[in-house]
């Protein structure tokens, strides 16, 4: 369980920032932990303001939500630096699925640190290929805390680290949930998509005939 280093300011202390960057597979509790985060913030009387992708729709429009139903209100941008602006009169900013932003995401979460906010990221670590997402890698670069949750793999109940995309779209983004995306150890991941390129195969051998 993270322990925040600090989570009011306390009466005498300056304003520190610092990065915490939440990652790990879908469904592995990111939003959980983070909303967990932010409400402790709260509880502390920080000044929170969350924002997430304006593209992530799934669920609400403003909220973030998690698998498990708890939500807390959020802006969705477009692009990371709308975020300065709002949150330059905040003690803490939380950023969900953040792996949707561009590379400029790291420099506009660095400029809020550096002028003292706590900046709480989280994201997907590993688009559906297990390849690493957008601006993820360097974020977890910068961080100052860096916190890997895990998901149940629901194949064979074995921890979970990837997130296997159940139809055949070869976009890097596609919304969805658990009609689209499941859970998975890197045993039944690697299964996974040996067995699609094996039907894939077939299927273009099939197409000859
Ligand atoms: P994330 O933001 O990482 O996608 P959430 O915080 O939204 O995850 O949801 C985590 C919740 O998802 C868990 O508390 C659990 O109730 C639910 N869940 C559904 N499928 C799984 C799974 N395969 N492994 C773990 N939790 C799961
Ligand atoms: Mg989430």
């Amino acid at each position: 369980m993270f322990i925040e280093p600090r989570v009011g300011n306390g009466r005498e202390l300056p304003r520190r920032g610092w990065i915490e960057v939440v990652v790990g597979s879908m469904f592995s509790g990111k939003t959980e932990e983070l909303i967990r985060r932010l409400n402790r913030a709260k509880i502390a009387r920080q000044r929170v303001e969350i924002f997430k992708p304006a593209l992530d729709t799934r669920y609400h429009a403003e909220d973030v939500v998690s698998h498990n139903a708890t939500s807390i209100r959020s802006t969705p941008i477009a692009f990371p630096h709308e975020m300065l602006l709002p949150a330059s009169s905040c003690d803490v900013v939380g950023i969900d699925e953040a792996q949707f932003f561009d590379q400029s995401l790291v420099e506009v979460c660095n400029q809020l640190a550096d002028h003292g906010v706590r900046v709480i990221v989280a994201g997907l670590d590993m688009d559906y290929q297990g390849k690493p997402f957008g601006p993820m890698p360097a974020l977890l670069a910068v961080a100052e805390y860096v916190t890997k949750v895990h998901a149940v793999c629901v194949r064979c109940g074995d921890i979970a680290t990837y997130s296997f995309r159940k139809t055949p779209s070869a976009e890097q983004v596609l919304l969805g949930e658990t009609d689209s995306y499941e859970a998975r150890c890197r045993h039944c991941f690697l299964e996974g998509q040996q067995e699609r390129t094996a039907l894939g195969t077939a299927v273009a051998e099939a197409a000859k005939h």
